[in-house]
């Protein structure tokens, strides 16, 4: 989709989504343009080197992303009602997916990053009503 002219690109999201209404369809569509995810998307999963971090309602992760990678993505998107670019880039280079990071596999680049978090696997847990996040920060120790 990246590669298409955005009239394209908007054609071809509007027809997804008259056949999902009109053929009841489920789509997973797999995507980094995050504007384009809130278009279409009811559910929404984050994932980081392989492993899922968020997974929320659409609106829910637009309006109250609670994963520092999550967090990140959505600020680094263009915004239309921002008229000037600003860019806020995850810091750090993306590591190897063969050889991905101890622990939390963001925490070279997570600016909340605390020791334990190089040493031990966030589980996914539920953070709100069908909401859920795998952070360290969520379970309230330091
Ligand atoms: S577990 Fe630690 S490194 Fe991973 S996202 Fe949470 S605070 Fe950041």
């Amino acid at each position: 989709m990246a590669a298409l002219h955005v009239s394209i690109q908007a054609q071809i999201l509007n027809l997804f989504i008259k056949l999902r209404d009109e053929l009841d369809l489920t789509y997973l569509f797999i995507s980094h343009d995050l504007g384009v995810v809130r278009h279409l998307s009811d559910r929404v999963v984050i994932m980081y080197l392989g492993r899922i971090v968020e997974s929320a309602s659409a609106d829910t992760i637009f309006a109250h992303a609670n994963h520092p990678y999550t967090l990140a993505l959505l600020a680094s998107a263009p915004k239309l009602e921002v008229r000037r670019t600003e860019f806020f880039a995850v810091k750090g280079e993306i590591p190897s997916p063969l050889h991905p990071p101890s622990g939390c596999h963001f925490h070279p680049r997570c600016p909340h990053a605390m020791p334990r978090c190089k040493v031990e696997k966030p589980e996914l847990k539920e953070v709100g009503a069908k909401h859920f996040s795998a952070c360290h920060l969520n379970d309230g120790t330091a």
